[in-house]
């Protein structure tokens, strides 16, 4: 059993670079170009991570975070944050807000999908 993972972002070149990596690894994706696809998608899906872009059209990164935070099948959900700002102290900002950790862009290929694991049980991990 390998996870879940939905991939929330605007940006089709960075969707598509980490939808690859991720599949290229074998896990499956769902993917929400902006936050009211991301919550839709999450009630949908009950996906076992969530990868999220901080600035999305309509709702945003915190948006999304702060309603899964008040729902109860939504709370325990790691969610990690991607953004194309890495300003100091920004790092400190998004996990003070509650995402589990903080990806910047341009994703780093050869590390994306290490890090990514580290946030998953061992047993939905493709090794383990
Ligand atoms: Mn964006």
């Amino acid at each position: 059993m390998t996870a879940r993972i939905l991939i929330a972002e605007d940006h089709p070149a960075s969707l598509e670079l980490m939808r690859y990596l991720l599949e290229a690894s074998g896990y499956l994706v769902v993917t929400a170009t902006d936050g009211v696809e991301a919550l839709v998608a999450l009630h949908k899906e009950l996906p076992d991570m969530v990868i999220c872009d901080l600035q999305m059209p309509n709702v945003d990164g915190y948006e999304v975070l702060r309603q899964m935070k008040e729902d109860p099948a939504l709370q325990h959900i790691p969610v990690i944050a991607v953004t194309a700002f890495s300003m100091v102290g920004d790092r400190e900002t998004v996990l003070a807000a509650g995402f589990d950790d903080y990806q910047s862009k341009p994703i780093e290929p050869e590390n994306f999908v290490a890090q990514m694991e580290q946030h998953l049980p061992a047993l939905l991990r493709v090794q383990h």
